[in-house]
């Protein structure tokens, strides 16, 4: 069997609508977007019960969907080989083998239809076409959009009446258990509930959120999210073995989790760990939290320019207590910051994925410039840079 090119479609309402009446020969119900999102301070911290700050991309991946009664999940995507996917409802569950000819990526939707499902949602029948502008495996999140905005697609043909929470649930859930990737809930969480003009501060635990204002313009800055192009294959291990390490390390302490240890407890925490690993650790943890509670502060007080030295913290945390950066990552910071960038730290995952530089409106051409040529020099691949700001979360669009 020869595979099928990916349908061309303009990323645009009409693009994916035309796909869509292409692909199913009738009109779509509606048009949702969800957004990928980049993370500015709390990396690592949301499947410890703590506090993240993402916000949403202008990227978005689109759903066009209408309801079908033939208890029929059928997907495609436009970024993606293949003709249309057909999956019966009642067949879909984690653990049972992908049929032959079915490819890994209609886990996403799948797994969300099941998701919802198994929350007592529902669902009927859907036939579904996407289409995304998000980068793919850059850590900006092009699986959380696929998730939420199958959710969305799904919630408003079926009136679930689900909110921002309720669809991320579904989307993480999809991921942890149908697709296999033990995420936390962050980024299916901006997704769904960032705005656009504010970071999402958000407590994972209680998944509570402040829409914080961050009006880059207005303050003369510009944020750039370098995207390495590189993932190391050590990206799935190497988060699967730090999850378990924050789990040992909170079990140790005799906590439910290590959001539960404040940083004026953090030495007193440490001296009961005699594992080097482990307290290196557990300080990245502890010290994440503050630095979002620190970044919270700054932009309630209207200082934006002092997040800098925040994320630069962060970034040499995540690179030499948590050890989840890469040569990448580190040469992006080393050299915006020596460039002039008032901070900048890798965002995500890690082991490759993107960074995020935070400049004065003036030198972010120069810094990004300086990005670019050193990476070359280092035989990197060249990264992609752009300059983003905070954007709207998941939405219907017609
Ligand atoms: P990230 O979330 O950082 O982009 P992941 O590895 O978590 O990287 O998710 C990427 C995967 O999500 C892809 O390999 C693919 O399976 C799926 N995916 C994301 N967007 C799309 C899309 N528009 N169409 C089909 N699959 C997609
Ligand atoms: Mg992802």
């Amino acid at each position: 069997m020869t595979a099928d090119p990916a349908p061309a479609a303009p990323a645009t309402p009409d693009g994916i609508t035309a796909l869509f009446r292409d692909t199913y020969g009738t009109e779509p119900e509606g048009v949702w977007a969800a957004p990928g999102r980049v993370n500015l301070i709390g990396e690592h911290t949301d499947y410890n019960d703590g506090f993240v700050m993402p916000f949403a991309l202008p990227h978005t991946t689109l759903v066009a969907a209408a309801r079908r009664n033939d208890r029929i999940l059928a997907v495609r995507s436009a970024d993606q080989p293949g003709p249309v996917v057909e999956l019966a409802l009642e067949g879909i569950g984690p653990g049972r083998a992908r049929p032959a000819g079915v490819p890994a990526w209609t886990a996403y939707p799948a797994g969300v239809a099941w998701a919802l499902r198994e929350a007592g949602h529902p669902i009927g029948g859907a036939s579904l076409v996407v289409r995304s502008t998000v980068p793919v495996g850059a850590g900006l999140s092009s699986s959380a959009a696929l998730e939420v905005g199958t959710a969305l697609a799904l919630d408003g043909l079926h009136g679930l009446g689900l909110t921002g929470p309720g669809l991320a649930r579904a989307g993480q859930r999809a991921e942890n258990a149908y697709v296999g990737v033990p995420s936390g809930i962050m980024d299916q969480m901006a997704s769904a509930c960032c705005t656009a003009g504010h970071v999402l501060h958000l407590d994972t635990r209680a998944l509570t959120f402040r829409q914080v204002p961050f009006d880059m313009a207005a303050a003369g800055l510009r944020l750039l999210v370098v995207d390495t192009r590189v993932q190391h294959s050590l990206a799935d291990s190497g988060y699967a073995e730090r999850r378990a390490s924050c789990e040992a390390g909170a079990e140790a302490l005799g906590v439910p989790a290590l959001r539960d240890i404040p940083a004026g407890s953090l030495e007193e925490a440490l001296g009961r760990l005699s594992d080097p690993v482990l307290r290196r650790r557990v300080r990245h943890v502890v010290t994440e939290n503050a630095r979002v509670a620190e970044a919270a502060a700054l932009l309630r007080e209207g200082r934006p320019h002092a997040l800098g030295p925040v994320l630069t913290a962060g970034h040499a945390s995540l690179r030499d207590d948590f050890e989840v950066s890469c040569p990448e990552l580190d040469l992006v910071v080393a050299t915006a910051t020596a460039a002039g960038a008032l901070g900048a730290r890798m965002t995500g995952g890690g082991f490759g994925g993107s960074a995020v530089v935070l400049v004065e409106a003036g030198a972010a051409e120069r810094v990004g410039k300086a990005v670019t040529e050193a990476a070359a020099a280092a035989g990197h691949p060249v990264p992609r840079t752009f300059t983003t700001t905070p954007s709207p979360g998941a939405r219907r669009l017609r």
